[in-house]
């Protein structure tokens, strides 16, 4: 995914622009509004992770200003504990949701990815590699125009494989989507749903492959 990050705290945003670069995300870094509403005006990002306190135009003004311009692109507030009245008036203005300072990186990629997949759904996109289909509205999966059974936790692995395609998805990133908190899942888990997962797109014309010591990667059968 393409993320723009605008945070002026530098350790915060560098620190961001790190982890989530990690993950496989291109991420831009602004620490002001006005180049924030700048690269806006310029390029397309699949999510905008915003924090409310910056120096010129604050965090609800470039929401403002962004939405007034109709851009439509998902937001993730960062918000201080004390900045409660901002984060409602934030939400208001149209963001999808905020973590609160200090946010563990994990927490704050599992909302970019939730928010991210929300606006495809409103959209009414769908996710799809070689013959496979992903319909995030109904949340069904159609291998060759025929439907095929995932049970909701295979659903979620692959549709995280799916938004990552070519790129690296962790275990461990994979092991949070299967956690019923019940159980303990382990490692093993995450594998066991991968077999599964990959015995039902068999023809699909993609498959997920394992990257020891990685994770796995979802491609299209043929390119590399
Ligand atoms: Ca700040």
């Amino acid at each position: 995914m393409k993320l723009l990050i605008v945070e002026d705290d530098r350790d915060i945003a560098s620190g961001l622009q790190r982890s989530l670069q990690r993950s496989g995300n291109a991420v831009e870094v602004r620490s002001d509004g006005r180049s924030a509403l700048l690269a806006l005006g310029v390029h397309e990002y699949d999510c905008i992770v915003l924090d409310l306190g910056l120096p010129d135009l604050d965090g609800t003004q470039v929401l403002r200003q962004m939405r007034h311009r109709n851009v439509q692109t998902p937001v993730v507030i960062l918000s201080a504990r004390d900045d409660t009245g901002d984060r409602v008036l934030g939400l208001d203005l149209g963001a999808d949701d905020y973590v609160v300072k200090p946010f563990e990186v994990d927490e704050l990629e599992a909302r970019i990815r939730a928010v991210t997949r929300r606006a495809l759904a409103r959209r009414g996109d769908d996710l799809g590699a070689g013959s496979l289909r992903m319909s995030l509205a109904e949340r069904r999966i159609y291998i060759g125009g025929h439907p095929v059974d995932f049970s909701p936790r295979e659903f979620s692995v692959l549709e995280c494989l799916l938004l990552r395609q070519g790129r690296v998805v962790g275990k461990r990133q994979l092991l949070e989507l299967i956690d019923d908190r019940d159980s303990d899942p382990s490692e093993g888990a995450v594998e066991l749903y991968v077999h599964r997962i990959r015995r039902k797109i068999e023809h699909s014309g993609c498959s997920i492959r394992t990257l020891r010591g990685f994770g796995y990667l979802l491609q299209v059968d043929g390119e590399n």
